[in-house]
């Protein structure tokens, strides 16, 4: 059975990076979760890590068929970083949205994804 699902997953550099500090990476998937705007939310540590690409393989390597924005830092950099396991998986990259919400407040973010989500 092939999954059409809509996904945000929110990456925080670790959690230590300033560039996330000004807002509250809770509440802004709280927001998203709580007004049903996608079907599932993450916050992950470092996506762009060996096992952030192990959670790629988790979460694609299923019959996931839906949208995915990635809340985080700069989208030409997240395609570089992710480009190639999704080439790996067989995910069309047209269904992939980066975000970059570096510096922003917790409305700011939300603002900036509510964009990426209806873009
Ligand atoms: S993918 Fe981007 S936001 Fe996530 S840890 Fe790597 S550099 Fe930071």
């Amino acid at each position: 059975m092939i999954v059409h699902t809509k996904g945000l997953i929110v990456c925080v550099c670790q959690g230590t990076c300033p560039s996330f500090h000004k807002m509250n990476v809770f509440e802004v998937v709280n927001y998203f979760r709580r007004n049903k705007k996608v079907d599932f939310v993450v916050i992950h540590p470092q996506l762009c890590a060996t096992d952030g690409d192990n959670f790629w393989r988790a979460l694609l390597s299923g019959n996931l068929d839906g949208e995915i924005v990635v809340a985080g830092c700069d989208p030409a950099m997240q395609r570089k970083m992710f480009g190639w396991v999704f080439r790996e998986l067989g995910f069309d990259e047209s269904k992939f949205r980066g975000v970059d919400i570096r510096n922003m407040s917790t409305e700011e973010a939300i603002k900036a994804i509510e964009e990426a989500l209806s873009a």
